[in-house]
């Protein structure tokens, strides 16, 4: 049996990352996803701006916007009440831009095929043992051989849970989200608005459609799926995706020859849209760390400086995403907060110019 460097579980954003990365340093790299590609993704398809250097690292930037897209110029935050204030994003060429996930992770997953990694779709991984190397084993009796493993399958994570890593959500909320027809004259912006059960995201991703996302309690999502079918005149038997947990406490990264990246590390309020960001950066950073290590380097250096690199990679951005994630808790409050900003937007412009700016990632390469 062929024995990898590497062997990442996942090819979401993530996985693909690094796998791409792994393959660039040479090594010897498996990438396994239980999915058939292109596939469509629970999300709000927004892209932070912070993605454009990592994505030029790869050499996609010209591939992502040669793919359907909107350059998104505003964000409208919309009270419960219906009342609204506007905040404008920046232009430009490395501005925020929406694109459905179908297309990017293909794109990406392609990306890492292109590059050397051995990327399967199709299979699930159902267990994991480890003696000196990782053998996985799938849902379809194949295993694998790797010395390094790589735990990139998203918020469920299958190698967490094998683990015993895995944090159990307590009573945590559930999301939709639908691609729906784009209504005339929504432009090319994005929309959080508060409603009394939750939140909605909207943005446009391409000329003809809309990204529409509810998120709400169990309780009470079919009410806002009831909102969204009055709201946007949908039939009542649109087909929503759906994904649960919203947020769950952080599994540590870094583990004896075992990483975890993107969504399988840590999940974030997704009302901020950062999280397609992370899961590149994180994936980009464990590949580095990994090559390192394969290639003989001082191991404790390695891992100390992806530890440093991985803290880096959220500081100054975290506190923003929990003050989202109380006012989306308490729509009330969310709401609160935009009728203040009607008054005075300065603090709405301030954090909206802190998620979107792409200063963070001056520092990445130092940093890892
Ligand atoms: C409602 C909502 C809206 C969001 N909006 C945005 C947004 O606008 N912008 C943004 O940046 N982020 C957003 N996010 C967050 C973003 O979707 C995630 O952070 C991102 O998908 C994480 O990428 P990942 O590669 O870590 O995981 P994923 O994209 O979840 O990929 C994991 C992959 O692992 C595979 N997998 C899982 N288990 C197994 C297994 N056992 N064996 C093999 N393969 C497996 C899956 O098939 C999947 O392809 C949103 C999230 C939600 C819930």
């Amino acid at each position: 049996m062929q024995l990898f460097d590497v062997a990442i579980v996942g090819g979401g954003p993530a996985g693909s990352s690094c796998g791409a990365f792994c393959a660039m340093a040479g090594l010897q790299s498996l990438v396994l996803d239980r999915e058939k590609f292109p596939r469509e993704k629970v999300c709000g398809d927004c892209l932070n701006p912070s993605c454009w250097p990592v994505l030029e690292r790869l050499t996609l930037v010209d591939r992502v916007r040669d793919l359907p897209h909107s350059k998104l110029c505003s964000v409208e935050f919309i009270a419960i009440d219906g009342r609204g204030v506007i905040v404008d994003l920046p232009s430009g060429a490395d501005c925020e831009i929406s694109v459905k996930r179908s297309l990017f992770d293909d794109l990406l997953l392609r990306r890492a095929r292109e590059l050397g990694a051995d990327v399967r779709e199709q299979i699930t991984v159902s267990g994991i043992s480890r003696n000196g190397d990782w053998k996985i084993e799938t849902a379809s009796g194949q295993t694998f051989q790797a010395r390094m493993l790589i735990g990139a399958d998203g918020r469920n994570s299958t190698v967490a849970h094998l683990c015993n890593l895995l944090p159990r959500p307590a009573r945590e909320r559930v999301a939709l989200q639908a691609h729906i027809p784009r209504p005339r004259d929504f432009g090319n912006r994005i929309v959080l608005q508060f409603l009394r059960e939750g939140y909605s995201g909207q943005a446009s991703v391409n000329e003809t459609q809309l990204n529409l996302c509810l998120v709400g309690t169990p309780p009470t999502i079919s009410t806002l799926r009831k909102w969204a079918e009055r709201q946007f005149q949908l039939p009542a038997d649109q087909g929503w995706r759906t994904i649960t947990p919203l947020t769950r406490s952080p599994v540590p990264s870094a583990h004896e020859n075992l990483f975890f990246v993107g969504d399988a590390a840590r999940v974030v309020e997704p009302f901020t849209g950062e999280g397609i960001y992370y899961a590149l950066r994180s994936g980009e950073l464990a590949a580095q760390a990994v090559a390192k290590i394969v290639h003989g380097e001082n191991r404790q250096l390695a891992l100390r400086n992806f530890t440093r690199a991985y803290s880096g990679m959220y500081r100054g951005r975290l506190w923003i995403n929990r003050l989202a994630r109380e006012a989306v808790l308490r729509p009330q409050l969310g709401s609160l907060f935009v009728h203040a900003a009607r008054v005075n937007p300065a603090i709405l412009k301030l954090l909206t110019a802190k998620i979107v700016s792409s200063n963070s990632h001056h520092s990445e390469r130092s940093e890892a």
